[in-house]
């Protein structure tokens, strides 16, 4: 089936997207540090979570679910350890000076274990990978949700978690870093989403519906009762998702999945652990070892690409050729300008 979209120029799309947040009362500088990392998600092709997540928090910022003058809040500060409170604020903004506080301690003593608890939906997980690998530093990310559950356990016929992504960034000497970066659900929430607004079918095995049996119709997701997203790679995805909601939000003392929705708020934690390589003294064996590993994995054929690739190329074209977004999440985009006093958000052609 085709679908109607609008061609969005980076910085059209920047523009819009920085006027909503401030006409939500955002202060300008988290309203510039949330349109950055939306606009990006866009323009890497995680259109899931990108602008399209709007509509959700401007809902949440009139409904107080979303706070966002909340700063990070120290709960610990101890060694190579930093725990944070969130309190709801803009998980953009949290993460982003999360991982600030953390590089800074990696580089330091070598390794930090970086918490953030209860923060406000925190986006694309690979923009907080490649805010370490930019530094030299490797990281490893393990985050939980708490929302409507949308995941099955494997086995499970209803959901019970939510998308609980990982993200594990490695810098490379010369050349982009490793960026992988994934749900640990067949599918992304979001991207369901965006195939529901787009009238596409998902394909078979990625959703179950609400009385448990499989089905290609985005929509049932989001019926009520809804349906439930398979677990990634079957049992595997299921143990992944167990360790992010274990240890991405339980150890930090965050919120845990345990019943249904209790708010309207999207809510992530997040445990990062950062890894300075040159601080490990391992750093020169690291690199060629890791080169020789690469180089190898390639002779498999050409067609072999590293996590990270595809972003990287579809940024490059999104850059230059402007960024699709469908009718439909840019008509609940537009609601949610009105909603904030913007009549005419005016960016992008369609075709
Ligand atoms: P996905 O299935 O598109 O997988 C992306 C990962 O796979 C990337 O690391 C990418 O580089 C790699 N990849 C893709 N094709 C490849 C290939 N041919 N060879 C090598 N590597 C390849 O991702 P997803 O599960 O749909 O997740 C989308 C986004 O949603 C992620 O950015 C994630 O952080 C985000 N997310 C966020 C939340 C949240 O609550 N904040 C929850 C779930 C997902």
């Amino acid at each position: 089936m085709s679908f109607a979209f609008k061609i969005v120029s980076e910085r059209d799309l920047r523009n819009a997207v920085h006027s909503i947040f401030l006409a939500a009362g955002v202060p300008s500088p988290a309203a510039d540090l949330v349109a950055d990392h939306l606009v990006r998600a866009n323009l890497t092709g995680h259109d899931s979570h990108g602008i399209g997540m709007i509509p959700t928090y401007i809902h949440n910022i009139a409904a107080g679910e979303l706070r966002p003058d909340a700063a990070l809040e120290t709960v610990l500060d101890h060694g190579a350890i930093l725990l944070f409170e969130g309190n709801q604020g803009f998980g953009q903004v949290l993460a982003h000076d999360a991982m600030a506080r953390g590089i800074e301690r990696a580089q330091r003593d070598g390794l930090c274990l970086v918490g953030l608890r209860n923060s406000h939906h925190i986006g694309r997980i690979g923009q907080y990978a490649e805010q370490c690998t930019a530094e030299g530093l490797i990281s490893l990310h393990f985050v939980n949700v708490v929302s409507d559950p949308s995941v099955a356990p494997f086995g499970g016929r209803s959901a019970r978690l939510g998308t609980n992504p990982i993200a594990i960034g490695i810098p490379r000497e010369g050349e982009a870093p490793i960026i992988i970066d994934f749900a640990t659900s067949r599918w992304a929430v979001g991207k369901v989403r965006v195939a529901y607004n787009a009238g596409r079918p998902v394909p078979p095995g990625t959703l179950l519906d609400a009385s448990g049996e499989p089905t290609t119709d985005p929509g049932a997701l989001f019926a009520k009762p809804g349906g439930a997203l398979l677990p990634l790679g079957e049992h595997k995805g299921w143990c992944l998702s167990l360790a992010c909601e274990l240890l991405g939000a339980a150890l930090l003392g965050g919120r845990t999945q345990k019943g249904p929705r209790p708010s309207d708020a999207v809510l992530n934690s997040m445990l990062t652990v950062i890894i300075s390589p040159e601080r490990l003294q391992t750093e020169s064996a690291f690199r060629a070892e890791m080169e020789e590993a690469i180089r190898w994995a390639k002779t498999s054929s050409e067609e072999v690409r590293l996590p990270g690739d595809p972003e990287r190329a579809t940024l490059a074209t999104r850059r230059a050729e402007g960024i699709p977004v469908d009718v439909n999440t840019w008509a609940q985009i537009e609601e949610a300008a009105r909603s904030v006093g913007i009549a005419d958000l005016g960016a992008g052609d369609h075709s």
